[in-house]
């Protein structure tokens, strides 16, 4: 406010002089003098004009910029926060991986592109029984975990999604058979060596079945992800804790 006083006076005074200099200047060569009256509206008119008028101008300028400032920070928040929802529309909340229908989305996208790889349909073992002695929290502690190890073990390209409950796929971009085993192995010893404890402090041992199928280029998603799982199956009926190809 203090700015726009301060502007508003110094506007003032330089209408003034500009007043009595024209004054000045003009009246004389009219044959003219700046003298009483008229020399007290030459000083007048300009600060009675001004004085309204400029505080007018820069108070409504300010406040034009403290709403333009206001709003870029608006439009920052709303991007950021759609940003967010865009991340969390797509992400798992608990593990952080991707929701089913994204992974689906993406698995497309890859079989379109014309993409093989190996893809992993992955179930933990015996989980509802980790929620019935532990409680459902160390249960999704262990979802938590094991999301974690998944994608740290996922490199450039593959694509790692929780499709629900204690269910996970990975798609290993441009895999052969045998990185998808070796990756396979990889994770199922992994999730054994996982180090989750209940409560009260007493290790709980946690194992995973890999149904694991190797997909062509332009291969059908769903007809993979079925395949997959009728591999995930075989693991399931052999006794779990174990891949099947
Ligand atoms: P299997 O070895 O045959 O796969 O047996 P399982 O017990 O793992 O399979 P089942 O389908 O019987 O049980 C899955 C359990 O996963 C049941 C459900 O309560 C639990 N579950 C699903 N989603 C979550 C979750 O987000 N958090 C927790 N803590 N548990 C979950
Ligand atoms: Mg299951
Ligand atoms: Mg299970």
């Amino acid at each position: 406010m203090y700015t726009i006083i301060g502007k508003t006076l110094a506007v003032a005074v330089l209408s003034t002089l500009a007043s009595l200099l024209i004054s000045f200047a003009f009246v004389p060569l009219m044959g003219g003098q700046v003298a009483g009256a008229g020399l007290v509206m030459t000083i007048v008119c300009p600060i009675v004009i001004s004085i309204p008028a400029s505080f007018a101008h820069f108070y409504l300028g300010a406040k034009l910029r403290s709403a333009n400032t206001a709003l870029a920070a608006a439009r920052d928040e709303l991007a950021e926060a759609y940003a967010r929802l865009q991340h969390q529309a797509r992400r798992d909340a608990l593990t952080g991986l991707l929701n089913r229908a994204t992974f689906m989305g993406e698995l497309e996208a890859l079989s379109q592109a014309g993409t093989h790889g190996g893809l992993l349909f992955l179930d933990v073992d015996h989980f509802k029984s980790v929620n019935d002695r532990f409680g459902h929290a160390t249960g999704d502690e262990a979802l938590a975990l094991v999301g974690a190890l998944l994608s740290g073990l996922a490199q450039d390209g593959d694509i790692v999604g929780r499709l629900g409950g204690e269910e996970f796929a990975i798609f290993l971009h441009a895999a052969s058979p045998d990185r998808m085993l070796d990756h396979s192995q990889t994770v199922r010893e992994a999730v054994e060596a996982i180090d989750l404890f209940s409560p009260s402090g007493q290790r709980i041992p946690l194992g995973i079945s890999i149904g694991a199928f190797h997909c062509a280029p332009r291969f059908n998603p769903a007809e993979a992800l079925a395949a997959s799982d009728r591999n995930l199956y075989r693991a399931k009926s052999a006794g779990r804790n174990m891949v099947v190809a």
